[in-house]
């Protein structure tokens, strides 16, 4: 049996481009006692993924050239040297960019697909979710009555850090994205006010949508919009580091903020995480994201493309913006 896996051909200088990755058939190993072997159905690209393909030391290790690219997937198990996992079960694990994966069945972890769907785990019962939750209640913990700003809002995580927050009490969330239509969107997830950051510069837009100012910032993009977001931010304001996307694919340091030393004399907290390490969180947030899902108080969508060929265009697009919600590869 031959399974199909993306490598990582070569590494990008700047963006990404197709031809740093390459589609490699390779034979699937015999399963060894204790593996399974599972059929990834739909697998995740996600903005970190663009920091492993740099050879730096960071809190993941760099992808390897040649070597198959990972990241979360589900899948449904077709054969188990494991008396934990049964031929049928629908698994989540992180063994991505490939069709067929070979893994120890102690890193996959069973979902119950009557829940919810099974794409879910990818989203809003999964790290997007996760991310949201944690930088909020966490991170940047937010009070009720208060006034949140968010970018990246049309994004996986940023579309369920606003709903969150609307659910947790806030009195007004902003969003950000990236056009009219995205805009729209952020509007109909229950957003109070959301703009198209490049219409004029973020500060001003930002106060046109908060002209009280705002008490947290939810930061999945950095530069221009950090900055902005440091002028707005009430006395003891707080910002939870999410991402910055704005940068990951720059070459040279990027500028913004440029008025850091605000967040003194306004007593802020900028407070940057990791969600792997708030695991402990995880079960507090799933009962509560479940309940919510049940009750229809969150909206997810998600932007499928279909084909593992097409991982790389899925991701590259990802980086550009082209997806509504989270991004998912059909594989
Ligand atoms: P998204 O679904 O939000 O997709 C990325 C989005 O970034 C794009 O859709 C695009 O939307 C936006 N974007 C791209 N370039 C820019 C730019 N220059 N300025 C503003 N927006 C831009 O991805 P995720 O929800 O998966 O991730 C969101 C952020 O959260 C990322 O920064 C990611 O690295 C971070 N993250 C951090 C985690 C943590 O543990 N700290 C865990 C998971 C994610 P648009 O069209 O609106 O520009």
């Amino acid at each position: 049996m031959k399974a199909r896996e993306i490598h990582l051909a070569s590494r990008p200088s700047g963006w990404p481009e197709p031809d740093n990755f390459r589609l490699v058939e390779v034979p699937v190993p015999a399963l060894e006692p204790g593996q399974v072997l599972v059929r990834n159905e739909v697998m995740s690209v996600d903005p970190y993924m663009r920091g492993r393909m740099n050879d730096v030391k960071s809190y993941v290790p760099p992808f390897q050239l040649d070597a198959p690219l990972d990241g979360a997937a589900v899948g449904e198990v077709i054969a188990s040297e494991s008396p934990d996992r049964a031929v049928g079960d629908v698994v989540v694990h992180n063994s991505g960019w490939r069709d067929l994966a070979v893994l120890p069945a102690a890193r996959t972890r069973v979902l119950d697909t009557k829940a919810a769907p099974a794409t879910a785990y990818l989203g809003p019962l999964g790290g997007p979710g996760l991310t949201a939750y944690v930088g909020l209640v966490e991170i940047a913990p937010m009070k009720e009555g208060e006034t949140v700003f968010v970018s990246g809002a049309a994004g996986a995580v940023g579309s369920l850090a606003g709903q969150i927050a609307k659910l947790r009490g806030a009195a007004r969330v902003v969003g950000s994205a990236g056009s009219p239509s995205k805009v729209e969107y952020v509007r109909g997830l229950g957003f109070d006010a959301a703009f198209d950051y490049h219409d004029s510069p973020v500060r001003e837009r930002l106060r046109e949508a908060a002209p009280d100012g705002i008490d947290v910032y939810f930061d999945n993009v950095g530069g221009e919009h950090l900055e902005a977001a440091i002028s707005a931010l009430h006395t003891h304001g707080r910002v939870a580091l999410c991402g910055a996307i704005a940068q990951y694919n720059a070459t040279e340091p990027t500028p913004a903020p440029r008025n850091l030393a605000l967040a003194i004399g306004k007593q802020l907290t900028l407070r940057g995480f990791i969600v792997t390490s708030y695991g402990h969180l995880a079960p507090a947030f799933y009962a509560e994201m479940a309940q919510w899902l049940r009750e229809g108080r969150i909206r997810y969508d998600e932007t499928i493309v279909d084909g593992l060929e097409n991982a790389p265009d899925a991701f590259l697009g990802l980086l550009r913006g082209t997806n509504l919600g989270k991004m998912l590869v059909r594989v």
